[in-house]
């Protein structure tokens, strides 16, 4: 019989043991080496066969052996001690409470966060970095609430058949099962967010609290009784529907998200956010309810705009146009006509905010920067991409004015590192924290450091076959004895797994087969390739490539060296970036935003092979990993695999294995072995995602705390202001004018330490002069005109003649070369961030 429903009786635990409990709902076991060990120790075949999910795990053990432990003075005294540890660690001081002015509290919102394998809700990149994000959040004591949904199936789980055909399947969660408790009332009702959908439906949702060490996560559950039975799917799947059925997750996200947060505030006492963030678009209508509530203090629609603009912190995630969530308007329009789901927010105002130049487009990406006065994206390279791209919303302005700006992600290291490095850094280094070890010291041997790579490399080969054998029984009935020959734990071993949208090119690699199977197969210098990767469900030709990578790897000259793994999530991901020596990652550039498994290779020492996208772009120094030459974008896709895909080919045969060959007597690849230290020293403390929290609250959780504080003063009286001010100065800025502009001192070649008189004549209509900003810009000229490597220059105020204002300064010339310059007037308000903010700009000429 198929069970209809699970599920799952906790386990009662002796008195003596009672702190496991503890130990194993806060997430922070996630990360945390003693106490996973803990668990694994209380019974390794259960820990093995619950996935590495205590609770799970819990569950598995019998009463007898939970007694014999309860007896164990040494275990009771090593779970006390935890537990203990466990309590120091949520509430002593960290980096963060040693900063002023930071905010409160901050509001996280993310359409996905993995945390754990135990907690799949989760698909890839995206919901990895959120989850990452709480870690490190927590690790530094930064106080951030985390928002998101419970997806009652997550995302699917992949199954490739005899036939290397994608198979998903949809297991139905039991949060009983899960490390979450959901939030009650008074009474001991769950607590439950409402939204007014259209037809007078009310959709519900509860709140399910996780523990991510000291970081709170709620997740909106719609499968309540509540709920008419089809919106109790709501929350079925992650990125399972389109149109309506995505639109209401959205809402729910934001909307909802907001309220949980003021529920959960009420319900612990706790601070609500100063300042929210958007991880993605998703959960951009979140600004929204922030504005009704404030209408709701009596303030009018744009006041309150101004307010929520200032606390909100935007990120973009995605060069591709697809990437981005798109609803059709009209669908918008009638979820908000009637005025209930958000009170005091109207249709229209909604669709301004967030149409496209095609009215019939609700675009979430708009809607994020124009309820966010900060933004960015995930790269240096993504920011310049992103300003790029999204760079015509801010007509009359050069790219580099653009405000959207850059935190390059980071990675969680202590979840990310394998126990066998962070065993090393703790017994020769004598440190903790990977990241922060002095990996090029002598006290450790290179063949101390060669001999855990190879434990790592073994692990994942070992694990590749366990899988695989496990792949074959269930598809076949039996699996064959050539998978005791799987992999080899002495090959150079090449690592790639990723989602599989066309960007990503996860089959680049076969673009010449004969050429891939003689690196595989050299009789000196062989290569093996460990693979894996989801393809979104309705994306056919995603799955037909993951088909033709399983096909070519069945060939038996061939499928000792080359294995598709099923499945991919963070369990197996764990294993695989320390098990690789490379770490293989080909986009078509420059469509990877960041990319991070290629970080999380690199805490492991695993060396990066990898078109120059995304963070690699900034980091590949040419002694931590190898530089993949991208093709001219502007030639055609098929001719840009062939270069590409050939240049990798000629990297790995003539550099890449060269080098992990070339060894000295005592067997060591002594070269190899200094970039993997460099890797490790140089990359650790950049891509780990301390790094990349520190960088969010100086550059932007700060600023708009700082932001939001002063322009809600005194019951909003600045917000009041500015409002009036923005509406005054969009009505009357089509009517500013620069005249013209004089400049002398370049009449002769000026040299550097020269001073140029500028003046310009400003017409401003009905404006004042302390409404703008008259600046020159100067830079170097580009091939057809261009400006680049702006810098503007402010000109002050000199006085009116009818009615010309003058505007001057005095420029020091502080460079050689050719430049040009240009003349602009912006609006100007101590409240504004950029001058980009209001769209505005007068240009001269
Ligand atoms: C890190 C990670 C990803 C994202 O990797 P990218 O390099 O950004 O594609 C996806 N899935 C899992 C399981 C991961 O651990």
């Amino acid at each position: 019989m198929k069970a209809i429903r699970t599920f799952t009786v906790r386990s009662s635990l002796p008195e003596s043991l009672r702190p496991l409990e503890a130990l194993a709902t806060n997430l922070r076991w996630s990360w945390h080496e003693p106490t996973r060990e803990l668990f694994r120790e209380v019974s390794p075949d259960a820990w093995l066969g619950a996935g590495h999910d205590p609770i799970q795990m819990l569950g598995r053990v019998g009463q007898d052996r939970l007694a014999e432990l309860a007896a164990d003075e040494a275990f009771v005294a090593r779970v006390h001690g935890l537990a203990q540890g466990l309590e120091d660690y949520l509430s002593e001081a960290r980096w963060y409470q040693s900063l002023e002015a930071a905010p409160r509290s901050i509001g996280y919102f993310s359409p996905e966060f993995g945390i754990t394998s135990a907690l799949p809700q989760y698909s890839g990149g995206l919901g990895i970095l959120a989850g990452d994000h709480l870690k490190a959040a927590s690790d530094l004591g930064i106080p951030i609430v985390g928002v998101g949904l419970f997806y009652q199936s997550g995302y699917f789980r992949q199954a490739i058949s005899s036939e290397g055909w994608q198979q998903e399947s949809y297991p139905v969660l039991d949060p009983d099962g899960l490390p979450l408790t959901v939030l009650r009332d008074d009474a001991g009702a769950p607590v439950l967010v409402s939204l007014a959908l259209p037809g007078h439906r009310t959709l519900h949702a509860r709140i399910w609290e996780a523990r991510v060490g000291r970081v709170p996560l709620l997740l909106l559950d719609t499968n309540v009784r509540e709920n008419a039975p089809e919106l109790r799917g709501v929350a079925d799947r992650l990125y399972g529907g389109g149109g309506e059925h995505r639109l209401v997750q959205e809402l729910l996200l934001g909307i909802g998200g907001v309220r949980a947060l003021a529920a959960y505030a009420e319900r612990t006492g706790r601070e609500l956010p100063e300042v929210f963030h958007s991880n993605e678009g998703h959960a951009g209508f979140l600004g929204l309810e922030r504005i009704g509530r404030l209408v709701a203090q009596g303030l009018a629609f744009d006041e309150a705009l101004r307010v929520v603009r200032a606390g909100t912190v935007f990120t973009t995630h995605t060069p591709v146009p697809a990437g981005i969530d798109r609803f059709d308007a009209a669908l918008v329009r009638a979820h908000f006509a009637s005025g209930e789901l958000v009170p005091g927010v109207h249709a229209d105002d909604v669709l301004a905010l967030g149409a496209e130049d095609d009215a019939a487009v609700f675009n979430m990406a708009r809607l994020g920067f124009a309820l966010a006065q900060r933004a960015n994206g995930v790269s240096r390279l993504h920011g310049r991409v992103s300003r790029e791209m999204f760079g015509a919303l801010w007509p009359g302005f050069d790219g580099e004015d653009v405000p959207i700006g850059s935190v390059t992600n980071g990675v969680h290291a202590a979840t990310w590192t394998s126990p066998h490095l962070k065993r090393l850094a703790a017994d020769v280094l004598g440190v903790g924290d990977t990241t922060k070890a002095d990996w090029g010291s002598e006290a450790l041997g290179d063949d101390r450091l060669w001999s855990v790579r190879r434990d790592m490399r073994a692990q994942l080969v070992e694990e590749a076959r366990r899988r695989t054998r496990a792949q074959h029984e269930r598809n076949q009935g039996t699996a064959p004895g050539w998978i005791d020959r799987l992999l080899d734990p002495d090959v150079l071993t090449i690592g790639f797994a990723r989602r599989v949208p066309t960007y990503k090119r996860l089959t680049l690699m076969l673009h010449d087969r004969e050429r891939l199977r003689a690196l595989l197969t050299h009789p000196e210098r062989p290569v093996q390739l460990v693979i894996a990767g989801k393809s979104h469900p309705a994306d056919e030709q995603g799955k037909q490539l993951i088909q033709e990578l399983v096909r070519f790897s069945q060939d038996p000259a061939v499928r000792e060296r080359i294995v598709f793994l099923e499945d991919y999530d963070i369990s197996m991901a764990k294993t695989l970036y320390p098990g690789c020596d490379v770490w293989l990652n080909n986009p078509l550039r420059p469509l990877e935003a960041c990319g991070t498994s290629g970080m999380k290779a690199a805490l492991n020492g695993s060396l990066n092979l990898s078109i120059l996208d995304g963070w690699w772009d900034e980091h590949h120094d040419g002694q931590n990993g190898w530089a993949i030459p991208s093709a001219n974008e502007r030639v055609d896709a098929a001719t840009r695999d062939a270069l590409e895909a050939t240049a990798l080919y000629e990297l790995v045969e003539h550099q890449v294995a060269p080098r992990f060959y070339d060894r000295d007597e005592g067997g060591l690849p002594r070269t190899w072995i200094r970039s993997i230290r460099h890797t490790l020293e140089a990359l650790g403390p950049e891509l780990s995602a301390e790094r990349m929290l520190q960088q969010y609250v100086r550059d932007l959780y700060a600023p708009a705390a700082v932001a939001e504080r002063a322009i809600a003063a005194d019951d909003f009286a600045a917000a009041r202001e500015l409002a009036a001010w923005t509406a005054r100065v969009r009505a009357g800025f089509g009517d500013v004018r620069v005249l013209h502009v004089e400049i002398d001192g370049v009449d002769r070649t000026p040299v550097v330490g020269d001073v140029i008189d500028v003046r310009a004549f400003v017409e401003l209509g009905s404006l004042a002069p302390e409404d703008v900003r008259v600046e020159v810009v100067s830079g170097r000229m580009g091939e057809s005109g261009e400006l680049h490597d702006t810098e503007p220059h402010l000109l002050r105020h000199e006085g009116a003649a009818a009615s010309a204002h003058r505007f001057a300064a005095a420029l020091p010339v502080g460079r050689a070369g050719t430049f040009g310059y240009g003349v602009r007037v912006v609006p100007s308000h101590p409240h504004l961030a950029t001058v980009a903010e209001l769209g505005l700009v007068a240009l001269a000429g």
